[in-house]
């Protein structure tokens, strides 16, 4: 079956280990079951249960730390993240969001030059820790230029940060937090690590009401040295723009996750319905509105399989992945909110009831096109890289699935080829206006 049927996959494509963290993930959430579920989410409760089973099965260990890194059957590979991605938008995203910033936490670090942060964040993970990416600020948004976190060289290496972050997901407890910013000597990016427990750093709110904590922090006087520093200038600029190009991608898998449980609990209803003696199903226009939202999901997962070879195969030759993931990012989840939309009309008021799995779906699903760069800053993206992908076409070797296994991680290779180009400035979500506005105005 092409759709997720956490009662039928086996997920025998996968090697034992990968398998059984799937299987265990089911059998969690399961064993938790949809009315657990549904009043956490109600009641807005910290998921530390799921935190703790992540910790128990060393799942975020084995799937996120590159196997150079990490213990025997470690590795990352984008092939078993999208399955854990789809169980996880599954049963509900605020348990995909904290994998999700917990990704991006940790994309600056293996990306980053620090070799003694890699080994700590490797034991960390081990430890069962969560990571968080604190990249935005509350004045500057998407303009990343404008980023005002200071570090202060006091000199003979030690540093002192000041400054705050807005949005930032798992902040509250994350083992380490990347933070971005700039020196303000040499005016130069740069990127280091906090942690969350540390007494000058200031959990100022949490600004979202919801399940996760999506902070407000801010650095008073946190002292950083040289061994907390993970890349500075073109490198911490480049690790920034490419933890988004990898991490946006699992968007897509989020609303493929949240619209096949829609999709489960809308022909459920509408079959077991009967109305004027008829089954709801029997209904020409229900069957055709089944059609279009079944075609729409398959058309979702099939798109982002096809990106998770470009994302595998990326190089600095092969680049096709800053085509692919962008188009992940706004095509699949602006169609993964067309799927509610055409199954909330098959259901109409169930879909209201606070029991059902499809309510959190019809607010959750309208997340994924707004964050991580909305969808005009990614159709920008599209179309910058899509005449070189239609009129320069090259031979490249086929992609291997099976060859993810001997790989430490599948985007290792890929880190800094934003800086490789000159022309891949404009590649991030921080495009100033005026390119943006002439490229929209030759483009329509
Ligand atoms: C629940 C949640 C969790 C989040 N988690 C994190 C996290 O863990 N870490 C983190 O660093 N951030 C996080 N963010 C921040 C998120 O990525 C922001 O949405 C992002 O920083 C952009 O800022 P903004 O949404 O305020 O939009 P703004 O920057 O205010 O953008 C406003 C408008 O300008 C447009 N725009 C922006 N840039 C351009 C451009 N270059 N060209 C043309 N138009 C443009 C956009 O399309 C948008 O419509 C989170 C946000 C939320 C709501």
């Amino acid at each position: 079956m092409m759709i997720l049927n956490p009662r039928k996959n086996r997920y025998e494509y996968l090697d034992e280990k990968s398998r059984a963290i799937m299987l265990k993930t089911i059998e969690f959430f399961e064993s938790k079951g949809k009315t657990q579920l549904k009043s956490d989410y109600h009641d807005r409760v910290w998921y530390a249960d799921f935190i703790d089973f992540l910790k128990r099965e060393k799942i975020f260990a084995t799937l996120l730390t590159p196997s150079n890194y990490g213990e025997v059957g470690c590795r990352w590979d984008t092939y078993r993240n999208c399955a854990f991605n789809e169980i996880l938008g599954f049963y509900g995203l605020p348990y995909w969001y904290t994998w999700q910033v917990t990704i991006l936490g940790l994309g600056p670090i293996w990306m980053g030059r620090n070799e003694d942060v890699k080994t700590k964040t490797a034991r960390l993970l081990q430890e069962g820790g969560i990571f968080a990416f604190g990249l935005s600020e509350k004045a500057h948004g998407a303009d990343l230029y404008s980023s005002e976190m200071a570090l202060t060289p006091l000199g003979e290496d030690r540093y002192v940060a000041d400054g705050g972050k807005y949005y930032i997901g798992n902040a509250n407890e994350a083992a380490l937090v990347s933070t971005f910013g700039k020196d303000t000597e040499t005016d130069e990016y740069v990127f280091f690590v906090v942690e969350s427990k540390h007494k000058n750093f200031d959990l100022v709110k949490n600004v979202v009401s919801s399940q996760n904590y999506v902070a407000e922090y801010s650095l008073q006087g946190y002292p950083i040295t040289e061994a907390e520093i993970l890349t500075r200038g073109q490198d911490a600029w480049d690790s920034a723009l490419n933890t988004i190009n990898v991490g946006k991608y699992n968007l897509g898998w989020a609303s493929i996750g949240i619209c096949t449980h829609a999709l489960f609990e809308a022909i459920t209803h509408a079959s077991n319905r009967v109305l004027y003696n008829k089954h709801v199903t029997d209904f020409p226009h229900i069957r055709q509105l089944f059609v279009d939202a079944y075609t729409r999901l398959t058309a979702m997962k099939l798109f982002a399989l096809r990106n998770a070879d470009y994302i595998r195969a990326a190089s600095a030759q092969d680049r096709r992945y800053l085509l692919y993931t962008p188009m992940t990012k706004m095509k699949v989840t602006t169609q993964g909110e067309e799927v509610i939309n055409l199954l909330w009309d098959v259901i109409a008021a169930k879909g209201f009831e606070k029991d059902m799995y499809f309510e959190m779906a019809a607010q959750d699903i309208r997340a994924l096109p707004k964050l991580e760069g909305t969808v005009h800053v990614n159709m920008a993206l599209i179309i910058k890289f899509m005449a070189n992908y239609f009129f320069n076409p090259d031979e490249f070797p086929e992609i291997d699935q099976s060859s993810s296994r001997d790989r430490p991680a599948d985007w290792v290779r890929f880190a800094f080829t934003i800086s490789t180009s000159p022309t891949t400035a404009s590649t991030c979500l921080t495009w100033r206006y005026s390119r943006l506005k002439s490229r929209f105005c030759r483009s329509f």
